[in-house]
């Protein structure tokens, strides 16, 4: 299961991959691939940003050119040309993969700047289904307002909140 958690740092990091070294550091006890590893692991694979890049700020990664590839399946024409069932074909617009766009979306998400964002700047209505703050995993079982949450229960206003892609 894929899960959308927010990983609180003190300070800016002075680039993606400073954020990326910051965010490893915090998540690395609770890696359930360690061996060893107790019931309080939370994930076996994560990434910054991924299927909620873009929560910060409301930025929609579908609108990223660089989220798009050219379709494998057509080779970019929006037309396969095998179907047998020209009703088949237009449910599928042409291309079953790509609706007849000759597009497809990347695997991976692009790098959005704004999943590294300060505290105050992301949307006062952001929820996340959990944080990492100073080591502490905390699910919110908060639908309203993550910045409140984080105030209410960690009395923190101020430093930065990287967006981070779950699973377990
Ligand atoms: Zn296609």
């Amino acid at each position: 299961m894929h899960s959308h958690i927010e990983v609180w740092l003190p300070r800016m990091p002075k680039s993606r991959k400073e954020a990326e070294q910051m965010v490893g550091e915090l998540m690395a006890p609770y890696d359930s691939n360690r061996p060893g590893a107790t019931a309080e692991a939370f994930w076996d694979w994560y990434v910054i940003g991924g299927r909620w890049t873009g929560e910060h700020d409301g930025f929609d990664s579908e609108t990223d050119i660089r989220n798009y590839e050219v379709c494998r399946i057509c080779k970019g024409t929006g037309d396969r040309g095998d179907y047998d069932d020209e009703k088949m074909r237009n449910w599928h617009r042409g291309c079953n993969s790509c609706r007849g766009t000759g597009l497809s979306h990347t695997w991976e998400t692009a790098p959005h700047p704004g999943d590294i964002m300060e505290l105050d700047k992301v949307s006062d209505s952001m929820t996340a289904f959990a944080v990492l703050v100073n080591g502490e995993y905390r699910e919110t079982d908060d639908t309203k307002s993550l910045k409140e949450y984080l105030k209410r229960t960690f009395k923190i206003t101020t430093g930065v909140l990287v967006t981070v892609d779950c699973h377990d």
